[in-house]
């Protein structure tokens, strides 16, 4: 794995891979109203890393799921790669999301019953893509899970969990990958490798990243670099 240069980020189109203006959502309860996401806006370019960081409740996974079309806002646009999320019917933006979205849970949510490499083939035969099995040993190779493939997730380490729902993430190459902190259950050395492997990615692929973290090597690689308070979205580099 190397790392290079800097892409040449939204040079050759003015598509973005992640564009949202003015997203909000509120949750209302009986006697409560938290507004999760108040009025934000951003863009993130290809190729490049943006990183949220903020306490905790103050709307980052919020955020999070709507940029990913897991959650509708209640006002607000998305686009990912010029396609608006927010008014696309169920099956389009499922779609979508198997093919052009990489997301990574902060629970992982892997499924019990399958094994890793199964979880980690998953969206890709739940959308018809044809696997390519080398792609996922090369994968693991990198995560240092080669030799937990055929294990259930309950034999797993969080650790371990955590690099099979990346590399779920990662197989099918999407544009954008959104990761909940992402080296939340890695030790420094697993997290480490994540690093530089997200790095290669987005160097060498293109790919771009929108990650939450509290980890400050996470947040020191980052192109962009965003804070969240109460809701509020405000850059920061
Ligand atoms: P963070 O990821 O920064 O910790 P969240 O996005 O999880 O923050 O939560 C932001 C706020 O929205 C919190 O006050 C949280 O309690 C509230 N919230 C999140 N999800 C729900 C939900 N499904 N129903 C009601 N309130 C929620
Ligand atoms: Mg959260």
């Amino acid at each position: 794995m190397t790392t290079s240069t800097a892409p040449t980020a939204g040079a050759t189109s003015t598509v973005l891979p992640v564009e949202a203006e003015g997203l909000s959502l509120t949750f209302h309860s009986t006697d409560t109203t938290v507004v999760a996401v108040d009025d934000v806006s951003l863009s993130v370019g290809r190729g490049q890393i943006a990183v949220i960081v903020g306490p905790s409740g103050s709307g980052k996974s919020s955020l999070l799921q709507l940029l990913a079309g897991l959650d509708t806002p209640d006002r607000g646009s998305v686009r990912i790669g010029g396609t608006e999320l927010t008014t696309l019917r169920d099956r389009a933006l499922t779609a979508l999301r198997r093919t052009r979205i990489g997301f990574v849970f902060q629970a992982f949510h892997l499924l019990p019953t399958m094994t890793a490499r199964q979880n980690i083939v998953l969206p890709m035969r739940l959308a018809g893509t044809p696997v390519n099995e080398h792609d996922v040993d090369d994968l693991a190779r990198m995560l240092g899970i080669s030799n937990r493939l055929d294990h259930l997730p309950g034999q797993l380490s969080g650790g371990q969990q955590q690099r099979v729902a990346i590399a779920r993430a990662l197989l099918p190459q999407p544009e954008v990958i959104f990761a909940d902190e992402p080296t939340g259950a890695l030790d420094a050395e697993s997290g480490g490798e994540l690093l530089d492997m997200i790095r290669w990615a987005a160097r060498e692929r293109g790919q771009t990243f929108v990650i939450v973290t509290h980890d400050e090597k996470v947040a020191a690689m980052a192109d962009l670099q965003f804070r969240m308070d109460s809701g509020v979205l405000r850059r920061e580099r």
